[in-house]
């Protein structure tokens, strides 16, 4: 919507990755990484567990970033999708950094993090089939209201 003003695309990114969370939705699992209220990740090991969870949040993140550019170009250049992209995933990757450095302003972030989260989590075996149909929904929905 605002493409010329990257700020705003950053801001309006990060801020809806809250108003997002707040709607019951499906999380993958991770095996090694935990994000909960007092998750500690400082003793991680290089295991098989922590390296499938890596793959899956870099699927996860690269199918994001791909969806968001097929989405949003060329109505906007690929680096203001992509900082937009980039600035709805960051809260969850600041909730590792916040298991490894428990300091201001990460812990404020945290409480309001785990706060604005649903807590009702849907556990349906189809919940990535489920809120893929839901965002495609949405996409289509706005890809309409674009015309
Ligand atoms: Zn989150």
């Amino acid at each position: 919507m605002l493409p010329s003003h990257p700020i705003v695309v950053a801001v309006a990114g990060f801020a809806s990755h809250f108003v997002i969370d707040a709607i019951p939705h499906w999380d993958y699992p991770l095996q090694a990484i935990s994000v909960r209220k007092n998750a500690d990740n400082r003793l991680l090991k290089a295991d098989r567990r922590l390296w499938m969870d890596l793959l899956t949040i870099a699927t996860d993140a690269s199918t994001g970033f791909a969806v968001a550019i097929l989405l949003f170009y060329p109505s906007a250049p690929i680096w203001v999708i992509a900082l937009g992209a980039a600035a709805g995933m960051l809260p969850d990757p600041l909730q590792f950094v916040h298991s490894l450095y428990k300091r201001e302003p990460l812990v404020t972030l945290q409480r309001f993090h785990v706060w604005i989260h649903t807590k009702r989590k849907l556990n349906w075996q189809i919940g990535i089939v489920s809120q893929a149909a839901f965002a495609a929904l949405v996409a289509a929905t706005a890809l309409v209201a674009k015309q």
